[in-house]
């Protein structure tokens, strides 16, 4: 198996290993100030009293792309709530701490089509935003077919990215087409998708 593949399997184990048993994994890369990876869905989750599916592999691949960039990754394990349909979730408050630059906030999407949709968060009809911009080429560069403010635009008023854009700081949604993670993709498609989403973090970064 390929070290890239291996390893976004053993740090997913590690979340749904802990998955109901603690609020939350927050792994600090280069420090506060930085670009940080939020997993508001890695596993299932309580939205107005329903169960909802985990976004598959997120809690994983946001780990791996700290890893891999230095970014910090906060990862939901608690299954409390839901921090991206809440107006306040201790979540949010997690993020706050860490003072981020920019936020990347990372989700799955049942879809038949291998893409990442890029949320910018800006209004029906108005141009993306520079940092979607920025995150929305840097995948299109690794060859990761992209969509950008089409079915997960992120105007929602508690996504991550509004929150996000209330406070100051520049965020964006991705949500990953199951098609392009294990084990519905084979594994040269998930290693570009790997790639795609470390150039997209070091895109993003101000
Ligand atoms: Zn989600």
């Amino acid at each position: 198996m390929d070290p890239v593949v291996e390893r976004w399997l053993h740090l997913e184990d590690d979340v749904l290993g802990i998955a109901g048993h603690r609020d939350r994994l927050v792994r600090t890369g280069s420090g506060a100030g930085g670009v940080v990876i939020t997993a508001p869905h890695a596993v299932p989750h309580v939205r107005d009293g329903v169960t909802k599916r985990a976004d598959m592999w997120t809690g994983g691949l946001a780990l791996l792309l700290a890893e891999r960039t230095g970014a910090t990754a906060v990862v939901e394990t608690s299954g409390y709530g839901d921090p991206s349909w809440e107006e306040a979730h201790p979540f949010k408050d997690a993020v706050a701490a860490l003072a981020p630059a920019v936020v990347l906030d990372l989700h799955a999407m049942r879809s038949a089509e291998q893409v990442v949709e890029v949320g910018s968060g800006e209004p029906a009809g108005s141009p993306p935003t520079e940092l979607a911009r920025r995150v929305r080429d840097a995948l299109d560069g690794c060859g990761i077919a992209t969509l950008t403010d089409h079915r997960f635009p992120a105007r929602g008023a508690t996504t991550l990215v509004q929150w996000g854009r209330g406070r100051g700081i520049p965020a964006v949604q991705l949500e990953v087409s199951v098609r392009l993670v294990p084990p519905f993709a084979v594994e040269g498609a998930v290693v570009r998708l790997v790639d795609g989403l470390t150039a997209a973090v070091a895109a993003a970064r101000p």
